[in-house]
């Protein structure tokens, strides 16, 4: 089984709900670096403030800072990974390459306009995390979390012109490392459209190969 794996995709091609399902299905560590982050910001870290100004204009924060973050939490995840989120941009994929190995790296791809569609839509339980969309996967009751009654919120970056934003600064910064990843014959690119369940036996199949 695969066990040092890559999630790459714009903002709302369904990478928080694949990660879920991954981790579920390998075991392996999930580390979003969007989730710390939200994390420093709530507890209003150094790191969190500085953070702040970036993501809440739809901007990376600085490569040096992702990278110290995330590196020893990958030196410690010995079992396995599951890199959500990161890397972001060139430089933070050479960085990875010295911190560890990799087994494989999944793009899931969605267009501008279904993009924003999704995104626009998106719940998130401020509680237990889990992810609804009020389009295609509605919750019974559109403010409280289905499986633990949390609140559901919308992310404060997730309003149509930092969801276009956050969409032209992935096809500049991000996009290009699926031929970095091609290059090196670990990419898999899956069509997001396809729905979360299709991506998702895609994505156990080439894990188990
Ligand atoms: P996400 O939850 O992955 O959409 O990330 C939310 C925001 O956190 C992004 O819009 C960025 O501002 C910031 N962020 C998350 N991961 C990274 C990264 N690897 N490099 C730079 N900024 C990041």
């Amino acid at each position: 089984m695969k066990r040092r794996i890559v999630l790459l995709g714009p903002p709302g091609a369904g990478k928080g709900t694949q990660a879920k399902r991954i981790v579920g299905f390998t075991g392996v560590v999930h580390l979003s670096t969007g989730d710390i982050l939200r994390d420093e910001v709530a507890r209003g870290t150094d790191l969190g403030r500085e953070a702040k100004q970036f993501m809440e204009k739809g901007e990376l924060v600085p490569d040096r800072l992702i990278i110290d973050m995330i590196r020893g939490r990958i030196e410690a995840a010995s079992d396995g990974f599951l890199l959500d989120g990161f890397p972001r941009t060139v430089p933070q994929a050479e960085a990875l390459d010295e911190i560890t190995l990799l087994d494989i790296v999944f793009d899931i791809e969605l267009s501008r306009a279904e993009v924003l569609r999704r995104l626009t839509a998106r719940r998130v339980c401020q509680q237990c995390g889990a992810i609804y969309n009020l389009n295609f996967d509605p919750p019974e009751d559109p403010t409280r979390c289905g499986t633990c009654g949390g609140t559901l919120v919308q992310r404060s970056d997730d309003c149509a012109d930092v969801i276009e934003n956050r969409y032209d600064v992935y096809q500049q910064s991000t996009a290009p490392l699926i031929s970095y990843y091609d290059v090196h014959g670990l990419l898999l690119s899956l069509d997001g459209e396809l729905g979360s369940d299709a991506v998702f036996e895609r994505i156990q199949s080439a894990l188990s190969e």
